[in-house]
């Protein structure tokens, strides 16, 4: 088992209230439930494994970890810490809704070690955030990023969506108007996909989901892209923005294929294992979770061996998504698509690397196929 430092994601299952676009792991349950699956956390960190290996980063996502208690919270990465480790600098993330945090949760997060909040904001228009379900209003992510900001938080994202049910250029130029005098380092700005078993899905079986057509997606993608440039948050993954210095390190790990580990309800983790890539997943229901737990039984609920194709095929879908490209000796690339990419002009080939030019981006999976 290797013993370099590794990325560590715990996931947190409960959120608020559930988002009619949402098909994460995430229960809108409230009560005992939350100490109940902390503590189950707490004693699948400390019977890990991989106890001791150091972490590189560490993630809490969710859900909507800042959901739970300060104290809770906190005693989790405590553990998380105590268990892994982190190297010097390590980027230690928690997600939150800017409807479940103030001062006082924020202060408490940055003094147990946390020094990157990524705020769920999705849009500034409370039109936009009831459609979605969310349970914050426009006016509590400038109150959050405030809060944030004073409580010491250095590293702030912010996430917002764009092709809303409804939403026009005009909007989402808005939404990105108000997101940068927030002064983000770094932005996450992702297409709202419609997902089966979803809220948002049904509707659009019913055709009554008034979503902006593909032409009016591509012309919101494209035209954040040249606004982040101009404001200078150059793009470095598909639909990720950073200032210098301020990409995720986090999901870095994820884009370039290396390993993680995963804690937590439905949390994954990937690790290298008898010379394959050995992907699991922990029971996803909260209750099955700490059922498991408390009565010793296995927590595992999926699990996967990757052979050496299945994890260039990783590696391909997911590094091309990458500003600085895939790296042509060391993944094993198919040179007919190389061929038939480059005339289409959605790759460069460059100094050894692959890269999607602003047109290839529009087509990322396709390239990835041709790659394979
Ligand atoms: S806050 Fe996030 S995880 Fe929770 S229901 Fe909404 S989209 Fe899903």
């Amino acid at each position: 088992m290797s013993s370099s430092p590794i990325a560590v994601y715990v996931h947190v299952p409960f959120c608020p209230s559930k988002c009619g676009y949402c098909d994460f792991n995430s229960y809108a349950m409230t009560g005992n439930i939350h100490g109940r699956t902390v503590r189950a956390m707490v004693a699948e960190l400390k019977s890990s494994p991989h106890a001791g290996r150091s972490a590189k980063t560490i993630f809490f996502g969710g859900g909507t970890p800042t959901f739970l208690a300060a104290e809770q919270i906190t005693l989790l990465l405590k553990t998380v810490i105590e268990v892994h480790p982190p190297i010097e600098g390590a980027e230690i993330t928690s997600e939150g809704n800017p409807g479940t945090v103030d001062w006082p949760k924020f202060a408490a997060m940055r003094e147990a070690g946390f020094n990157r909040i990524s705020l769920g904001a999705q849009s500034f228009q409370s039109d936009d955030l009831l459609r979605l379900g969310r349970v914050h209003e426009a006016s509590d992510v400038a109150r959050a990023v405030g809060a944030a900001r004073s409580a010491g938080f250095e590293n702030l994202n912010l996430d917002l969506m764009f092709a809303l049910p409804g939403q026009n250029l005009r909007g989402w130029n808005a939404n990105l108007d108000l997101a940068l005098a927030l002064k983000p380092d770094h932005l996450s700005l992702y297409c709202l996909t419609i997902e089966p078993n979803t809220r948002f899905y049904r509707h659009f079986l019913r055709g009554t989901l008034d979503q902006p057509g593909e032409d009016m997606q591509v012309a919101m993608y494209d035209n954040a892209v040249a606004r982040m440039e101009e404001a200078g948050y150059p793009l470095y993954e598909i639909s990720n923005f950073a200032q210098p210095g301020h990409q995720s390190q986090h999901n870095l790990c994820y884009w370039r294929g290396e390993e993680y580990l995963g804690y937590g309800p439905g949390a994954v983790g990937c690790v290298s294992e008898k010379g394959k890539r050995h992907r699991t997943t922990k029971m996803k229901h909260p209750e099955r979770y700490c059922e498991s737990i408390e009565s010793g039984l296995n927590l595992i609920c999926e699990e996967e061996w990757l052979d050496e194709d299945a994890v260039r095929l990783e590696r391909i879908m997911l590094g091309i998504r990458l500003k600085e490209g895939l790296p042509t000796d060391k993944v094993t690339l198919d040179q007919t698509g190389i061929a038939t990419c480059l005339k289409r002009n959605w790759i460069t080939n460059e100094n050894g690397r692959l890269r999607l030019t602003p047109a290839g981006r529009h087509f990322c999976s396709e390239v990835a196929t041709h790659l394979a």
